[in-house]
C-alpha cells in the first residue's frame, strides 16, 4: 500500500520534495492544495507539472476516507463513521457551540485504557492511527461543512483512543492542522485530552506548544478513580497532580479537568469537598459533563437538578467550573457507541 500524503506535515512534505529532486516550494503548493483547496486527487493539483503529478500518483495516495455512516442530531451534532484503508472503522464527531464548530478526533482504533463507563473500551485497541488518518477525519468534516460555507474553528483530540499512547502521531497531526499555509487552526483552539498518562503529560509540558491540555479526572480520590479508570492504579492522584504542577510551571496555557457526572457515584457532597481540596491553589477549570448513557454499562448520568446542585456547591467551595450541555443524545454520540454497534452488526 502506498503511503498517504496526509501523513506528512508541512516540513516533512518540503523535505520529501527535495529528497526526490523536486523543489521545496512544491511541498508548499501541495500542502495548500490539500488543506486550503481541499482536493482529493493529485490530478486536480493543476499548477503542478505533469512529471510531479505522475510521481505523486506513483508514490503516494490521497484517497479520502469512506463514509460508512453519518448521523445528524436535532442540535446539529454530526457523527461520522469512517472506514480506513485497512478495513477498520473509526468515529468522528462535529459539535456546534456558540464560539464555533468543533471536531472531535479519534486517535486510535479501539482503546486499551478500559475506563469502566466508556463505550470505546468495549473494543480493544487494534492499532494507533497515523497522523494522516487524523488529518483526514478533520478534512472529511471540513469538506462536509464547506457545502454550507462554514469553517471549523476548534479541534479536540477526545474521540476514541488515548492520545498520549500515540504521542508522536498526535503531535504531527496537530502541527499539520495548525500550520498557517493549510487549515491554520490556532494552537489555542486545539485541545488534547488524556486519561492521565503521567510520562505523556511530562513530555508534553516540555514541548512548550500552545495547545490546550485537558485531563479526564472524573474522581477526586484514588479509591473512586481506581474504580472508574484502571489507569489510576498505575498513576495515582499525587503523581498526576505533580505532573500537572510541572505542566503549569512550564506553560502559560489553560488546564482543564473533565468530570463526567455519574449519578450517586461521583456527584456526592464528599466529592465536592475532595475536589475543592485537590484543586485548591491550582489554576484549573473543571468541566462538568453530562454522561451519555451506554447500554452495556451500569452508570446513569446525574439528573439536571443534581448536576446544578453539584455545580453550585463546587462554586461555593471555590472550585472554578462549568456545566456543559448535552450534545447529540438522540444519536449514538457517546464515545465509541456508533462504532461498537456497527462492528457488532458486521460480526454478527
Ligand atoms: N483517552 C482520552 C481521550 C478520549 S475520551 C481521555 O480519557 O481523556 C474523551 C472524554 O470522553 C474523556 O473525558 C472520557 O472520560 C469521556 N467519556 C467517555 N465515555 C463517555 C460517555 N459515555 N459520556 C460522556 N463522556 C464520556
Amino acid at each position: 500500500m502506498k503511503p498517504s500524503i496526509y501523513d506528512f506535515d508541512f516540513d516533512g512534505l518540503t523535505e520529501l520534495m527535495v529528497a526526490n529532486g523536486f523543489k521545496k516550494f512544491h511541498g508548499d503548493q501541495i500542502f495548500q492544495w490539500l488543506y486550503r483547496r481541499r482536493v482529493t486527487s493529485f490530478d486536480d493539483m493543476t499548477d503542478l507539472s505533469k512529471p510531479l503529478r505522475q510521481w505523486l500518483n506513483d508514490s503516494l495516495s490521497c484517497q479520502p476516507l469512506t463514509v460508512l455512516a453519518r448521523q445528524v442530531s436535532r442540535d446539529g451534532t454530526r457523527k461520522y463513521l469512517f472506514g480506513l484503508s485497512d478495513g477498520s472503522s473509526i468515529e468522528t464527531v462535529l459539535m456546534h457551540y456558540d464560539y464555533g464548530d468543533s471536531v472531535c478526533v479519534t486517535s486510535q482504533v479501539g482503546c486499551n485504557m478500559g475506563c469502566t463507563f466508556c463505550a470505546s473500551g468495549l473494543l480493544k485497541k487494534q492499532r494507533d492511527l497515523t497522523s494522516g488518518e487524523m488529518c483526514q477525519q478533520v478534512m472529511m468534516v471540513q469538506k462536509d461543512l464547506d457545502a454550507d460555507g462554514v469553517r471549523l474553528s476548534h479541534i479536540v483530540v477526545m474521540g476514541t483512543g488515548e492520545p498520549f499512547d500515540n504521542y508522536d502521531n498526535v503531535m504531527r497531526f496537530c502541527a499539520t492542522v495548525n500550520h498557517d499555509h493549510g487549515l491554520g487552526i490556532g494552537a489555542r483552539h486545539i485541545t488534547i485530552s488524556t486519561c492521565g498518562l503521567v510520562p505523556g503529560i511530562r513530555r508534553f509540558s516540555d514541548e512548550q506548544v500552545q495547545y490546550n491540555l485537558a485531563v479526564s479526572l472524573h474522581a477526586p480520590s484514588d479509591a473512586l478513580r481506581q474504580r472508574l479508570m484502571p489507569v489510576a492504579k498505575v498513576y495515582g492522584l499525587e503523581e498526576l497532580m505533580d505532573a500537572l504542577r510541572y505542566y503549569v510551571s512550564k506553560n502559560n496555557r489553560r488546564l482543564s479537568f473533565e468530570y463526567i457526572l455519574l449519578a450517586g457515584v461521583n456527584d456526592t457532597d464528599e466529592c465536592v469537598g475532595q475536589l475543592a481540596k485537590l484543586t485548591k491553589g491550582f489554576d484549573v477549570y473543571v468541566n462538568l459533563i453530562p454522561y451519555n448513557s451506554v447500554k452495556e454499562k451500569d452508570y446513569a448520568s446525574s439528573s439536571d437538578k443534581q448536576a446544578m446542585l453539584f455545580y453550585d456547591k463546587l462554586m461555593t467551595a471555590g472550585v472554578r467550573c462549568t456545566l456543559r450541555q448535552k450534545h447529540g443524545d438522540d444519536i449514538d454520540a457517546a464515545c465509541g457507541q456508533l462504532r461498537s454497534r456497527y462492528e457488532r452488526s458486521r460480526q454478527g
